[in-house]
């Protein structure tokens, strides 16, 4: 086989895993159920991916640096109220 034929049969290949992973993922949307806002004002079905930052102290003598660490997480696109299921905060220390 020489590598023409060899690069159209990776591109093949490609394709049908692409196409199996449309039909799971297809699957997977028919199989769900809609997350809604909470807040019975509101009930959007619509959400922004939002970052929470956390700060961890390093050592006094500053042999280990402060670090600072990224949660994403979501909140209501139109009132801004968090999913609660989802929220971290609920589950950490201030
Ligand atoms: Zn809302």
């Amino acid at each position: 086989m020489n590598n023409q034929q060899k690069q159209q049969q990776q591109l093949e290949m490609y394709k049908a895993q692409q196409a199996q992973l449309q039909l799971e993922y297809n699957k997977k949307l028919e199989n769900s159920t809609g997350i809604y806002c909470k807040n019975s004002e509101c009930g959007s079905p619509y959400f922004d991916q939002v970052t929470i930052l956390r700060k961890l102290s390093g050592s006094m003598d500053g042999s280990i640096q402060d670090e600072v660490v990224e949660i994403q997480t979501f909140i209501c696109a139109i009132c801004g109220e968090p999913i609660e299921e989802l929220n971290p905060l609920s589950r950490l220390p201030k």
